[in-house]
């Protein structure tokens, strides 16, 4: 067997020992006989599993007591709809920033449930970068403000935590939650799709603080209500279990990394690497100001786009899986999350060089 550097986007590369936790457990998990995929979500052994998954990621994000954590589904695409449904009451409105892609899904999505404020937007600077909180007009009424921390396809990253006062903070994590520390306390809700640095697809993960459930309007359907997920400790329905399970591997496996500040300082190192082959060429380029560039997905043109089917070809022929960019975006993109080692990165730069070498 020979396992690739998978660059993907998400789904995404997950790591190895974890997939190989699961082979050795798949026909029967831990002497019972049976697949977790064959197991009741209500049997003592599967609620287990549950409980010691959000403990560890409890562990992981030091997440406080007043914080619910819920495993559901539908993915990030989702919640830009049940956010809205739960906590934009009739007539009130909400504050959003712009700033990429997935924002703007959140926008869209949200607009059809009240009156969104498009607080900021980093149209002004092509999206290649963050405005600034002095920039931002945030209503004084607003329900909540929500923003996307790191924007997967522009690659734009937060690197500041917004300061909102009293109205909650909600923030769109899929794609970098779990790869820096950060304070918990600061939000009112954050989520994650878990295919790119949780566990596999048909999960979203959300941390919502306690004293905004309860308030979804009458019209919310059963399954969206975060209240009715909590109170039935995310088991209103079958949850995914699977996926569940694997995610719970997922977060044992980033405690015995070290937990997250340790993925941090490796990620660091990762970014800092491939930024730096990007800047020291003039072959290649990423337009991303240096404040707002994303640690975890790392978009770059080559200087003559007619090259880039040769890159691809000549990534794919030594092991360099799925660079190529967003269709929206063209170029390439390589997604380092915490399952990408910091050899892959320097597996991916060396090619870098050597393919500039041969085409300069
Ligand atoms: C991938 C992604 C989404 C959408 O996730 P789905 O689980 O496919 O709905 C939303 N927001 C961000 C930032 C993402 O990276």
């Amino acid at each position: 067997m020979s396992r690739v550097y998978n660059f993907c986007a998400g789904p995404a590369a997950l790591p190895e020992a974890v997939l190989q936790q699961a082979q050795n457990e798949l026909l029967d998990w831990q002497g019972k006989g049976l697949s977790v995929m064959e197991m009741s979500h209500r049997s003592d052994e599967f609620t287990g599993i549950a409980a010691e998954a959000e403990q560890n990621l409890r562990d992981l994000l030091s997440i406080p007591n007043n914080y619910k954590v819920l495993f559901m589904q539908g993915g990030a695409s989702q919640q830009f709809a049940q956010i809205p449904l739960n906590f934009l009451t009739d007539g009130a409105c909400a504050d959003y920033i712009d700033t990429g892609i997935w924002s703007r899904k959140s926008i869209e999505e949200a607009s059809r449930f009240g009156n969104i404020n498009i607080a900021a937007s980093a149209k002004k600077y092509d999206y290649f970068a963050i405005p600034g909180q002095n920039e931002w007009e945030l209503s004084k009424d607003a329900a909540y403000v929500h923003y996307a921390s790191n924007e997967t396809i522009g690659g734009l990253q937060f690197d500041w935590v917004p300061e909102t006062g009293d109205v909650p903070l909600i923030v769109d994590m899929s794609s970098d939650i779990l790869s820096k520390q950060l304070d918990v306390s600061r939000y009112g809700m954050i989520y994650a799709g878990a295919q790119k640095n949780i566990g596999p697809s048909g999960l979203v993960v959300a941390i919502v603080r306690e004293d905004l459930l309860g308030k979804a309007r009458a019209s919310c359907p059963t399954m969206l209500n975060y209240q009715v997920a909590a109170d039935n400790s995310s088991m209103y329905n079958t949850p995914p279990t699977f996926s569940w399970y694997l995610s719970g591997l997922v977060f044992k496996w980033l405690k015995e990394q070290g937990g997250v500040a340790a993925m941090e300082q490796r990620n660091r190192a990762k970014q800092e690497l491939l930024y730096k082959a990007i800047d020291d060429s003039s072959f290649y380029n990423n337009p991303v100001s240096a404040n707002a560039r994303s640690w975890m997905n790392v978009p770059f043109r080559l200087a003559d786009a007619q090259l880039d089917k040769a890159f691809l070809a000549g990534a794919d022929e030594r092991g360099l899986l799925n660079l190529k960019g967003h269709r929206s975006v063209g170029g390439m993109r390589a997604s380092i999350y915490n399952a990408v080692s910091l050899e892959a990165v320097e597996a991916l730069v060396a090619y870098m060089q050597e393919f500039e070498k041969e085409h300069a």
